[in-house]
């Protein structure tokens, strides 16, 4: 029987990618239900290759211009009806790749249907780490990483048990501004111009402040379920080198390959197999050379707020969360200098009232912290 599989945000860079994936998985692997924002023409495209049973676009005007433009086996329903229709279709995997918080109610809805969760959209963890294994645990769901550093990890993990891991570190490329001192001035050109991975706009942003270790981090504290203290960055520019592990004996295992994201995505749809994917083998006489450096945590102070928030714990991954949205969606507008994103959040989280997580406090510290963060912006 093939594995049912759902994408949502399938018209971005991940569900894009993700896409790929499927057609090369085409013997194991059917696509049953597609969800995006906005792009209709992207969306009909896909929806003519892999003839879903159900199809939604966030956008009203959008999804009504779909009408006739994909197969007729392909209902169009509603955004708020979408997960429970891609249940109803037989979904036994959910890819969800959307941006941002927006996120959590599928990863909630994927987890409390018993469903594979495999997890693109960081935020989600990020918010509500706590609250989503928890649900997990209920049910007995499955959450499996597609972030390459999280997929590095769980690959180098079978390397040995989990009470041996001394340390696990992500690797990060350093982004646009590695080697660059004034960071005040950058422009939006500028920090979108990623030297490795092409990605979307919101995490193009992150990877240049940092931002993304910070959520990273978070998301690995919530998936191999370890302390800070173990969870360490590495700059690597070349990214080739994902993530490692290391064990008690001191050895070091890490995983490899070409700046890809289609392999982590491949990897969590037949973990703990492999199967075959066409690309260019790993040439480690081309690349050359592989280079690590320490993280400069005084040029990108927004890695040593993730420490603060697992120590916290509660609702502060929320407030985290939603506060580095906003700031960066208003660096993305004109409105906030770069160096700006990272100190509204560290005001945000300064403020913060912790509460335990529940599925209401969770939702209501993310409100809250958009209201915060934009009347500090607004008082600039
Ligand atoms: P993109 O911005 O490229 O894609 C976002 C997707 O979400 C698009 O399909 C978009 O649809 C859809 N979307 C936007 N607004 C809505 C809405 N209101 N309702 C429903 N869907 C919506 O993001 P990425 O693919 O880069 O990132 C996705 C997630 O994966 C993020 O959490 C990111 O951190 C994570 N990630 C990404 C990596 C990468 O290489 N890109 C690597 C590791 C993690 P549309 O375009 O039609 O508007
Ligand atoms: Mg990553």
């Amino acid at each position: 029987m093939k594995k049912k599989i759902a994408i949502l945000g399938s018209t971005g860079s991940i569900g894009r990618n993700a896409c790929e994936v499927a057609k090369n998985l085409a013997a194991d692997v059917e696509v049953t239900a597609l969800c995006a924002g906005s792009n209709a023409d992207v969306i009909a495209a896909q929806a003519r290759e892999f003839k879903p049973s159900v199809l939604t676009l966030a956008d009203d005007a959008a999804r009504n211009s779909l009408d006739g433009k994909v197969p007729d086996e392909t209902r169009i329903v509603e955004p708020d009806d979408f997960i429970s229709a891609a249940f109803d279709s037989g979904v036994d995997v959910v890819i969800n790749a959307f941006s941002g918080v927006r996120g959590l109610d599928a990863s909630e809805a994927t987890l409390l249907a018993g469903k594979v969760l495999a997890l693109a959209n960081k935020e989600s963890l990020v918010a509500a780490g706590e609250l989503l294994f928890s649900i997990k645990e209920k049910t007995g769901g499955d959450l499996i990483p597609i972030d390459s550093e999280h997929s590095a990890v769980l690959q180098a993990m079978l390397a040995g048990r989990h009470e041996e891991v001394t340390r696990i570190i992500l690797t990060a490329s350093g982004g646009p501004f590695r080697t660059r001192t004034d960071l005040e001035n950058v422009t939006v050109t500028e920090a979108l111009n990623h030297p490795t991975w092409p990605m979307g706009r919101k995490i193009s942003i992150d990877s240049a402040t940092l931002m993304n270790k910070a959520l990273e981090i978070i998301e690995a504290h919530w998936f191999f379920g370890l302390p800070v203290e173990k969870i360490d960055v590495l700059i690597h520019p070349q990214s080739i080198i994902h993530g490692m592990v290391e064990f008690v004996d001191g050895s070091v295992v890490a995983q490899m390959g070409w700046p890809d994201m289609k392999l982590p995505i491949q990897y969590a749809l037949t973990y703990p197999r492999r199967c075959p994917l066409p690309g260019r083998p790993l040439d480690l006489a081309d690349v050359g050379k592989l280079e690590f450096e320490q993280v400069d945590r005084s040029r990108f102070p927004a890695v040593d707020l993730a420490g603060r928030v697992i120590a916290e714990g509660g609702t502060s991954g929320a407030a985290f969360n939603a506060a580095n949205e906003v700031a960066v969606q208003a660096f993305l507008k004109g409105e906030l200098k770069f160096t700006a994103i990272t100190s509204g959040v560290a005001h945000v989280l300064e403020i913060h009232k912790v509460e335990p997580a529940t599925g209401e406090s969770v939702r209501a510290a993310d409100a809250w912290a958009r209201k915060e963060i934009a009347e500090w912006i607004a008082a600039r």
